[in-house]
């Protein structure tokens, strides 16, 4: 019998720069599925394998989870009783949840009216001590970054290191299952941690295994693109409120590993990434907005012919699952419709829709 999945830091512990004395705290997050998607491929045009990392599985529903174990065992092995961490949601969902597995002290800022619903909902249950402020994202971050430089809560957010030491081993875990790179990996880019996490762990691999590298296909929200545009966005602005970030902590990072991997980062509208998100729960995989930033920006690379995907084997990275937000659906989708409690009733309406 295989040896019973016991979490990241321990699957890949020879894999991760962590402190000696860090303590792992655990939620069995990571080893999620990557979802072949056949028929989203032939409509895309063809030609091509892809595959969907559907880090939505993760235990607080976003691929937060990898880099909080291993941001959370640190904290708790350098002593530490408080975390804290700016956040669109799903880090504040996240950190709440693997504070609470770790007894810790969790305080999260979230930018007030901002956040979808099921985040919130998530930060709230995990007991953490949630605070609007009254400023976007970016105002939040500084805030945090201030206040655990002057008191001893660890800062979260995907400034800490060892945040982007867990996020890397997604990118194991695609060359494990794959048995080597992808030829393109799609993400969305929000803070910019993720991509830059993705591209440290496939070098890595690389380097061990000589598994190949992928080029990195960025995207982000065109109401939310500093690093499109080339400059901050002082009112970010866009339906996938985790990439609603307009001055992203690793941005300079991520131009790098965009650049290097011979790949590019790109905006997407409002309207390809609900398109998207819809296509991609008509074959049966439901993600936040967000999540479907990376399947959106490759369609619009494919339409305007500047990508051509013939024989190639491409990622997308799926970030976090449709729970996280579900009023949004109520913009794409037919609302239940009321009929009587009368068989009659439902046959007539079944039968008229048939016809
Ligand atoms: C955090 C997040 C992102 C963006 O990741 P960055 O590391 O900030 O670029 C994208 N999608 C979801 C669902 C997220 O939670």
């Amino acid at each position: 019998m295989p040896a019973p999945y016991a979490g990241l830091l321990e699957r890949y512990h020879d894999w991760l720069d962590l402190p000696a004395y860090t303590r792992p705290v655990t939620l069995l997050e990571g080893n999620t599925p990557l979802i072949p998607m056949p028929r989203l491929a032939e409509e895309l045009g063809g030609g091509f394998e892809l595959y969907v990392k559907y880090e939505g599985l993760n235990p607080s529903g976003s691929f937060k989870d990898r880099g909080m174990t291993a941001a959370i065992s640190e904290a708790l092995g350098r002593g530490v009783r408080a975390v804290i961490c700016a956040s669109t949601g799903n880090t504040a969902a996240s950190a709440a949840a693997y504070a609470a597995r770790a007894g810790l002290r969790a305080i999260v800022l979230i930018p007030q009216g901002k956040v979808a619903l099921g985040k919130l909902a998530g930060a709230l249950a995990y007991g953490a001590e949630v605070i609007q402020i009254e400023g976007s994202f970016d105002d939040a971050l500084a805030l945090v970054v201030e206040i655990s430089q002057k008191y001893p809560i660890a800062l979260v957010n995907s400034l800490n290191p060892y945040r982007l030491e867990g996020q890397k081993t997604a990118a194991f875990e695609i060359c494990d299952t794959l048995g080597s790179a992808p030829d393109w990996l799609c993400l969305p880019v929000g803070n910019a941690g993720n991509i830059t996490a993705y591209w440290m762990g496939f070098r890595q691999y690389h380097v061990r295994r000589g598994s190949g590298l992928p080029r990195l296909l960025g995207v982000q929200a065109a109401g939310a693109a500093p690093l499109v545009l080339g400059h901050p966005v002082e009112k970010p602005e866009t339906v996938a409120t985790a990439i609603r970030i307009g001055r992203p902590a690793r941005g300079e990072q991520a131009l790098a590993a965009a650049e290097e991997s011979g790949g590019r980062i790109i905006a997407v509208s409002d309207d390809e990434i609900l398109t998207m998100q819809r296509r991609l729960a008509a074959h049966g995989v439901w993600v936040e907005p967000a999540s479907a930033a990376g399947l959106a920006g490759l369609a619009h690379e494919i339409a305007a012919g500047r990508f051509n995907p013939r024989g190639q084997r491409i990622v997308a990275i799926c970030t976090g699952h449709g729970l996280k937000d579900p009023d949004i659906v109520a913009r794409w989708s037919t609302p239940p419709r009321t009929l009587p409690a009368s068989l009659q009733a439902l046959t007539d309406a079944l039968l008229r829709e048939a016809a």
